[in-house]
């Protein structure tokens, strides 16, 4: 507990700057009710605290910086505030008490989930801390901050968020990252809850169910992996410094198939690859990411590094975790699966080096080439040494602001 506390302080440090500006004690209330799709009404109410300083900057808006935020109401009338949707961000300026409560309202339209998931029955909320980031609330990627959440929905949706319990009621929350989301049309989607000891919930699409073997199939596949995660980087799948409060619900969508997401508390995925493709195990490396993941190691976009770390170094751990659970013939496959992915670019333009590879943008190499040359280094200095180099990595570096991969690096005595 005491090391969970210095975690928070130090991120708070870090992030607000030596003055300890502060936002807390919020209060959001996510109404579905009466709009449309791809949209929410917000109430939002949070204390600042300036610290002595003249302003205080949040991350709020969307990617569609003149439609993300409409019918902004800020009080009390005090409060002078500017907002720059361009760059995602609201400044609030002191004009008399260091600490205020302000209070907000307006409608969001996450439009970049509608292009994404465009599926009837089923939005999901997502802050992407990736050029597509969305902040449909104001807050800071790494600060911690606590409150209480509630959502309003129609009778006929299911919320599925990270509480677990009713979202209807107020739920108080602790976090340093984003809420994530789910809405789910009751008509379209049938929830069952997985027996074994993580008991997650998953949400189907009717009439498109997997069969029982399949689903049988994800209950083994997670309860092994999440025993295995758990016990490798050494730390539960429940954390209160990323307000983890649960295991993962699953939320299997009719929209794009390649969006297999880690949403912090679900995890969304495509219906049909989950009921016809030959294996589910990208399902694995999703749970993976609760560790090794965008809201836990804070790289940004862009920079040298962002998709070794985000993807590459997931999916060689997801990789041993299938070598763990399902035996080394599989494992070995799979290797040599990558290899020939890889094989296929070799050469040509897109035959970068992995740590090269600054957006999410170059599968062959990020997932397959990244993975072969790890799996490479880890058969000459042993899969031990280079597992416990990225458990390492994770521990040292996870909340660390503006995270570059030379503190990868500066780990490692092997290269790449
Ligand atoms: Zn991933």
């Amino acid at each position: 507990m005491k090391r969970y506390i210095s975690i928070l302080l130090f991120l708070a440090v870090l992030r607000m700057g030596v003055n300890a500006q502060s936002v807390t004690d919020y209060r959001l209330l996510f109404d579905k009710c009466d709009v449309g799709s791809g949209a929410l009404r917000v109430e939002c109410a949070f204390t600042i605290d300036f610290a002595g300083q003249d302003s205080l900057k949040l991350d709020f808006g969307g990617n569609f910086e003149e439609m993300a935020v409409d019918e902004l109401i800020v009080a009390p009338d005090s409060i002078r505030y500017a907002f720059d949707p361009l760059a995602k961000r609201i400044t609030f300026y002191r004009t008399g008490d260091d600490v205020v409560r302000v209070e907000m309202e307006y409608i969001f339209m996450n439009l970049t989930s509608v292009f994404m998931y465009n599926d009837k029955g089923a939005e999901v909320w997502e802050c992407i801390y990736t050029d597509a980031a969305e902040f449909y609330y104001p807050m800071h990627r790494g600060m911690s901050y606590r409150g209480e959440v509630r959502f309003a929905v129609p009778h006929s949706m299911h919320v599925v968020s990270q509480g677990g319990s009713d979202a209807t009621q107020w739920q108080s929350f602790d976090r340093c990252v984003a809420l994530n989301f789910a809405f789910l049309g009751k008509l379209q989607y049938e929830m069952s809850t997985m027996q074994g000891n993580y008991h997650c919930d998953v949400y189907q699409l009717k009439g498109r169910q997997a069969d029982e073997g399949r689903y049988n199939e994800l209950c083994r596949l997670v309860e092994l992996a999440l025993q295995w995660f758990e016990t490798e980087y050494g730390e539960s799948y429940v954390c209160l410094q990323w307000g983890v409060h649960d295991y993962p619900a699953f939320v299997f969508h009719s929209g794009n198939a390649s969006f297999n997401r880690y949403n912090m508390g679900f995890i969304s995925a495509s219906q049909e690859k989950f009921a016809t493709y030959p294996d589910i195990y990208p399902l694995i490396h999703e749970i993976g990411h609760r560790w090794m993941g965008e809201y836990s190691m804070f790289i940004d976009s862009g920079t040298r590094g962002y998709a070794f770390v985000m993807e590459t170094l997931n999916e060689f751990m997801t990789m041993q975790c299938i070598k763990d659970i399902e035996g080394v013939a599989v494992y070995d496959r799979l290797i040599e699966e990558c290899r020939a992915a890889w094989k296929k670019i070799e050469g040509t333009e897109r035959d970068v080096h992995p740590v090269d590879v600054v957006k999410n943008n170059n599968i062959p190499v990020t997932y397959r080439k990244g993975v072969v040359m790890l799996d490479s280094i880890a058969r000459q200095v042993g899969y031990d040494k280079v597992r416990e180099t990225i458990v390492r990595f994770y521990h040292e570096c996870k909340g660390k602001p503006c995270l570059q991969y030379e503190d990868f690096e500066r780990m490692c005595d092997f290269s790449l």
